[in-house]
């Protein structure tokens, strides 16, 4: 007999904030926002479970602000996690647009805009069949929303963070500029450790492996790609124990 391979129950979603701009670099685009949508609402209806960490580069980093030196990073942190709600308002309406019911919780507590998270309530709305879209990232500067990701993952008892890149995986080098790098299907955290491997950053990645997380690495470039992929319809890199 064929094995079967099971598909996933419960899953974390991790899209840059990137992934909600115009082509033209305007930090929302709503035709892209349907579409991401319309993708979630697809794979919700063939039962799975989602909660989405939404990043907010297309606005800005706290990193990068500081950097130039009139900002402290706490400060630009603090700026660069209000980012991420702004985008996960913006995907929460595009998802009850799309018929999905979505509920953003934020780390950051602001209780006239959005629920402030918590753990118990957010398992109960997945439990309902609700989506999770989960902002301000850790609630905490000097991490990243893959950090938030991760953890919110582990939390949730979720199976896997599918971690959104412009590339369909991990590669042996950048494809981009190497014709002979190669995508692999799967590796273990530490295969990509020792291989210096860019899965995600590094205090994420870190967490990811001590709560032996499977990470999925995948395009949502295309329409549908978050369910072809969580489907295994679609090329992705699985890095599990
Ligand atoms: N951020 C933070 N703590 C967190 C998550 C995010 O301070 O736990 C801030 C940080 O400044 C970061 C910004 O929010 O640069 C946007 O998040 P991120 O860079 O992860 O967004 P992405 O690159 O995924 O779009």
């Amino acid at each position: 007999m064929g094995s079967v391979v099971r598909p996933y129950r419960r899953v974390l979603v991790k899209l840059s904030g990137e992934a909600l701009a115009a082509p033209d670099g305007y930090w929302l685009h709503p035709q892209t926002l349907a579409e991401l949508a319309a993708d979630v609402a697809a794979t919700v209806e063939t039962g799975i479970e989602l909660a989405i960490v939404i990043g907010g580069g297309n606005i800005m980093r706290g990193a990068r602000m500081s950097q130039a030196g009139w900002i402290d990073r706490p400060t630009a942190d603090s700026m660069g996690m209000m980012a991420t709600v702004m985008n996960s308002l913006a995907l929460e309406t595009a998802l009850n647009a799309a018929g999905v019911s979505a509920r953003t919780m934020s780390a950051v507590s602001m209780p006239t805009i959005c629920e402030t998270y918590a753990r118990q309530p957010a398992l109960h709305y997945l439990d309902r069949g609700q989506v999770v879209v989960l902002a301000g990232g850790t609630g905490n500067p000097f991490f990243t929303t893959d950090t938030a990701a991760v953890l919110r993952a582990a939390e949730l008892r979720c199976e896997a963070v599918l971690k959104a890149t412009q590339v369909d995986g991990v590669y042996s080098s950048d494809p981009k500029t190497d014709p002979d790098a190669k995508r692999y299907d799967r590796l273990t955290h530490d295969e990509a450790i020792q291989r210096d491997l860019k899965v995600m950053d590094t205090a994420a990645f870190a967490l990811a492996r001590e709560s032996r997380l499977t990470v999925i690495v995948g395009s949502v470039h295309s329409p549908s790609s978050v369910r072809a992929i969580l489907n295994r319809e679609a090329a992705s890199t699985v890095v599990a124990p």
